[in-house]
This record gives C-alpha cells, structure tokens and sequence, in this order.
C-alpha cells in the first residue's frame, strides 16, 4: 500500500462473528482500515456514514436479505461489492450479480483470493470518480455517466451492472 495516501476502507456486513474477525484481521493486517457491521441495517449505515471504497457482503443476513442490501446501496453508490455465500446455487449468485454486486465467493473461500479479487476491484473502480458526470461518445455509442445510461444509434441498451463497468473499462 501507498504511504502517503489515505487507507483504504472496507465495510463488512457479516453475522457471522468468527468470519467477520477472522476478516478484521487479515484486512487490517494488509493496511486497510475496516468497519464491522453484523447485519443489514447496520451495513447499509456504515456504508452511508463511513464512504467505504469497497464492501464485503455476506448474503445470509438475521435483519435483511443480502441481495436487498446490494439493491439498496446500488440506488446510491458504485462502490464495488464483493458478496461471500454459503448458498452455492447459481440462482443465488445470479440475483447478487444482477441486483449490482460485482463479484462473489463461496463460502469457504480462500483469504489469499478474497485479498486478490479485493485489490482488483478497487484497482479498477479508481478512475470512476473523475469521470463521474461526464458524458462520453465514441462511433454510434453515447454513455451519459451520471446517469448510467448507454444508448446506441440514440436507442437505450440495457447492460448489467458488469456490463456496463467493463464497458467503461474498455473504452477508457
Ligand atoms: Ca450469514
């Protein structure tokens, strides 16, 4: 990590107390600073309160359902978010992908990948700031930012929320 710039925060929104130490641990070790919350209601708070550059979500929460919470917090930030299941179905990891979780790990995971898929988020979400409301053009496609809307030949296209940030990794 940098030295001179600020450290990086995480948000966990475990019920689980031995996972959401076990995290604390290691992530606070690797230089980040982390926020623990152990249900929905007390995620979504931190993440309003304390700005997170990335979340660690766990779908199976006591209060509110996990894809709930990603709906929740895509209506007002891009933060990246990295759900962690015990439910292993694909419809599960469907909904939490289309709901606008970028990427998810079946529980047991391994730290050393949660750690990698960590750093590539938050590699790939910093430019997003800067561009935050502009508009950008490029042959028939206008993307207006702001407003997370693609249009082609002045017709709206619907992108998934992966879609859409690989489409603005792609052409930047
Ligand atoms: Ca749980």
């Amino acid at each position: 990590m940098m030295t001179n710039s600020p450290p990086v925060q995480i948000v966990i929104i475990e019920d689980e107390k031995q996972i959401r130490h076990f995290l604390y641990s290691a992530l606070t070790a690797d230089g980040f600073q982390v926020y623990e919350a152990e249900n929905g209601q007390r995620g979504l708070i931190d993440c309003a309160t304390r700005k997170p550059d990335l979340v660690i979500l766990d779908l199976g929460l006591p209060d509110i359902d996990g894809i709930s919470v990603i709906e929740q917090l895509r209506s007002w930030s891009q933060i990246p978010i990295i759900v962690l299941s015990a439910r292993s179905q694909e419809a599960e990891k469907v909904a939490a992908l289309d709901a606008g979780a970028d990427d998810y790990l079946t529980k047991p995971f391994g730290l050393s990948e949660l750690q990698a898929r960590i750093r590539a988020h938050l590699r790939r979400h910093e430019p997003q700031q800067e561009a935050a409301d502009c508009n950008i053009h490029f042959g028939d496609v206008d993307i207006d930012v702001s407003q997370r809307i693609v249009l082609r030949h002045q017709h709206p296209i619907h992108l998934t929320p992966i879609e859409y940030r690989l489409l603005l990794t792609l052409i930047r």
